[in-house]
């Protein structure tokens, strides 16, 4: 048994408002949300990250991710929604139980996501790809 705090809500020892179980994967309401409806959804089977899924857990947290767009879209009528994953604690992950933010969106919610885009320097937009696709060829 771990204390992973996802985990202890996977086997019901805590509170949490489910959207929805199946047996791979389990899908609740954000306790603190971006917007109402903000949900998560996470693997039963615990890993800590995205590297950590096993893939074949792939496809059933993909399928349950649409399951739960299409209900956030038709439900609470949103213009767009985020779907995003933080990893590592650098990156904004404060659960270390793999999930998947599904966040709802409406026209002037005024949420940014602020980011200073880099320009790459001669060479090295086809340096980086290089480096990435020899990377690639190790698999
Ligand atoms: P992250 O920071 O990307 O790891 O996301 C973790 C998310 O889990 C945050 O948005 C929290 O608000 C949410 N969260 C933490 N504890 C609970 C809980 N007991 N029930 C529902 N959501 C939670
Ligand atoms: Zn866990």
């Amino acid at each position: 048994m771990n204390d992973c705090i996802f985990c202890r809500i996977i086997r019901h020892e805590i509170p949490a408002e489910i959207l929805f179980e199946d047996d791979h994967v389990i899908s609740i309401l954000d306790i603190n949300p971006i917007h109402y409806g903000h949900s998560l959804v996470i693997p039963k089977r615990h890993c800590k990250d995205f590297l950590e899924l096993p893939p074949e857990c792939y496809g059933s947290v993909l399928t349950a991710a649409h399951r739960v767009t299409r209900a956030l879209v038709n439900g609470l009528r949103l213009d767009g929604y985020n779907l995003f994953t933080n990893n590592g604690r650098i990156a904004g992950q404060s659960v270390f139980h793999f999930h998947l933010h599904v966040t709802p969106r409406y026209a002037n919610d005024n949420i940014r996501f602020v980011l200073e885009l880099k320009k790459y320097a001669a060479g090295e937009l086809e340096r980086t790809a290089e480096l990435l696709r020899a990377e690639l060829q190790k698999d």
